[in-house]
């Protein structure tokens, strides 16, 4: 059926493009490569918890088109205070295991935002010539770093380095210190989605829409007749095509284009960097740590098995959430479980002070070498342009049209971002906008 519009990807950004034009009454079809739709949004229930492995927070709930349908779709959701000042949300441990006062290390944290905010708002301030990177920029000094006591020290150093490397998913060796600005932020802090996750909004938008799975889309051939998209399962005929695979797949190439996508979209997407992020879920026979404080911080040199989310906090169920982005994160992804193991319950074992039982269950991502994903999500890496996003987002033809975290210019490495894009691609479909240049 040559009219069909064809979307690649059943991730938010596929989901809300489908669900754009099928209430327009446009026909639409999307292919999904794996087994399960939600993409780099992913809940596993495995443990007796609601576990997030991609996606688990809505990052600024006011103004966000997510909020609505969380309610919707009945998910429940509690805060998680990173910055909070009373410093009764985290409980914070120094490399021998010894309390530190949350409230001075958050102070160190709300520290270094207002140095970065001074960098670049001040008059006064001048970055060091040439600092490409956020290492460059550190390694001129930053405002106000030499005035903090040892625990806000600590609290700084975690956010210049460790929390830098989650935000951006990528090593301070790699980030545009300026580019990376340019992600904004919506207000009304994080909610964690810990009744149901993201997989309820995502079933709930997915219920009515067609979706072929274990479908992998590897060409797509355009020209002013219209497309041929080849799968695994066979050719198809379509009047357009909405792709919204991650970048890491564009990355690698997974699918040929012909004819070759324009030489800006191609440099786009050699520059924009894919960044990973990965998390590792840990269910104990019962619960020897406290209930109340929603983090846990280990204060280590490696920052391997530092940052952990407490389940418990939101849902009474002995599970524990420990992450690492960027260079960490591959470093903990090649380590065999056993391995992983001895660290992780080490640092436990220190912070808590008591005998750890081994867990019942664990559960890794690897986000990196899921053909899928080839990475977590998108980063402004040294070397890329502000026009990059826009690049990546440039429909061709009126015939081939992009969508994706990746191509947002502001909202990037979010679901709020990847489902506006979806949006944006079905109204440049149906020819009621034009992609922001
Ligand atoms: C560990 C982790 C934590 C995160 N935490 C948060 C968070 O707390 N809050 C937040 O807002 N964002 C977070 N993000 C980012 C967020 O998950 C993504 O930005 C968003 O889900 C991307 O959606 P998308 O539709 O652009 O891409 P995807 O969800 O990746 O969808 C693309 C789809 O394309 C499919 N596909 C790929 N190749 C092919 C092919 N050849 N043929 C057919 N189908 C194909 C994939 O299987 C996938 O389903 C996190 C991501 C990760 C990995």
């Amino acid at each position: 059926m040559q009219e069909e519009i064809i979307v690649i990807g059943a991730g938010m950004a596929g989901l809300a493009a489908a669900t754009t034009l099928q209430e327009a009454g446009k026909p639409v079809r999307i292919l999904e490569g794996r087994n399960r739709i939600g993409g780099r949004t992913y809940t596993d229930d495995s443990l007796g918890a609601t576990v997030d492995l991609g996606a688990a927070w809505i990052h600024g709930p006011i103004g966000n088109p997510l909020t609505p349908l969380a309610h919707r779709f009945q998910v429940q959701m509690g805060e998680t205070y990173f910055d909070d000042e009373s410093g009764t949300s985290v409980q914070v441990f120094d490399a021998e295991g010894q309390r530190l006062d949350a409230k001075a290390y958050v102070q160190g944290m709300l520290a270094y935002a207002a140095a970065m905010e001074h960098i670049a708002a001040s008059v006064l301030y001048k970055p060091p010539p040439d600092a490409h990177s956020l290492a460059d920029l550190y390694a001129g000094g930053l405002p106000g770093e030499n005035e903090l006591t040892p625990t806000q020290r600590a609290g700084f150093d975690y956010s210049a380095q460790i929390r830098a490397q989650f935000v951006d998913a990528a090593d301070v060796t790699e980030n545009d210190w300026r580019l990376t600005r340019e992600y904004l932020h919506l207000p009304g802090g994080d909610l964690y989605l810990y009744g149901g996750g993201y997989k309820r909004i995502v079933d709930g938008l997915a219920a009515d829409l067609p979706i072929e799975l274990e479908t992998t889309v590897t060409q797509i051939e355009y020209d002013a007749g219209g497309a041929r998209v080849t799968t695994n399962r066979g050719t198809i005929l379509c009047d357009k095509v909405i792709v919204t695979v991650p970048l890491g797949v564009l990355k690698a190439n997974k699918i040929q284009f012909a004819p070759a996508l324009p030489a800006p979209k191609q440099q786009a997407i050699a520059r924009l960097g894919m960044g990973n992020y990965d998390k590792i879920a840990l269910k104990f026979p019962y619960r020897f740590w406290p209930q109340e404080p929603q983090r846990f911080q280990y204060v280590n040199e490696s920052g391997i098995c530092s940052a952990w989310l407490n389940v418990a906090h939101y849902k009474d169920a002995p599970v524990l959430i420990n992450y690492h982005a960027g260079s960490r994160a591959q470093f903990v992804n090649r380590l065999r479980d056993e391995e992983y193991l001895d660290r992780a319950l080490e640092v436990l074992r220190l912070m808590f002070k008591c005998d750890v039982p081994a867990p019942v269950a664990m559960v890794r991502t690897n986000w990196e070498n899921d053909p899928f994903a080839l990475g977590s999500y998108s980063f402004q890496k040294v070397g890329c342009e502000v026009e990059d996003r826009q690049r990546l987002a440039a429909p061709i033809d009126n015939r081939l049209f992009f969508a994706g975290e990746a191509t947002h210019p502001h909202y990037f490495a979010t679901v709020h971002g990847a489902y506006e894009t979806g949006v944006r691609a079905a109204r440049e479909v149906m020819g009621i906008c034009e992609a922001k240049g």
